[in-house]
């Protein structure tokens, strides 16, 4: 299942954040995840809930997904959100953004002490 592999690199990049700032709790995390990456959303944090279930370090935080919309480029100049003909030339777009999963902040709550 190609949802899990993702919720748990979500899960497992999460965990050493926290770690490496000494956190006590994670709080939200929030993951770009592209349009054209094919990842449904909800099932992603249906099993990051799970995963972080498992995780008193994680467990209870939010994962919040922000949907990235496509971004193509053609050689001859165009650029949009296209993804399979360019509307110019005809052509098949290079995917510039969209289909990547990124995890772009970590709340976390540390212990001053
Ligand atoms: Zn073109």
């Amino acid at each position: 299942m190609h949802e899990f592999g993702i919720a748990y690199d979500i899960f497992a990049t999460t965990r050493r954040a926290a770690m490496e700032h000494r956190a006590q709790q994670v709080k939200k995390v929030t993951v770009e995840i592209g349009e054209m990456s094919m990842v449904n959303p909800e099932q992603v944090i249906f099993l990051f809930d799970t995963l972080a279930e498992e995780d008193p370090l994680v467990r209870g935080a939010t994962l919040e997904t922000v949907v990235v919309a496509t971004l193509s480029r053609c050689t001859c100049g165009y650029e949009g959100d296209e993804k399979f003909v360019c509307p110019l030339c005809g052509a098949l777009p290079e995917l510039v953004r969209g289909r990547e999963i990124t995890v772009i902040n970590i709340e976390i709550e540390v212990d001053e002490e």
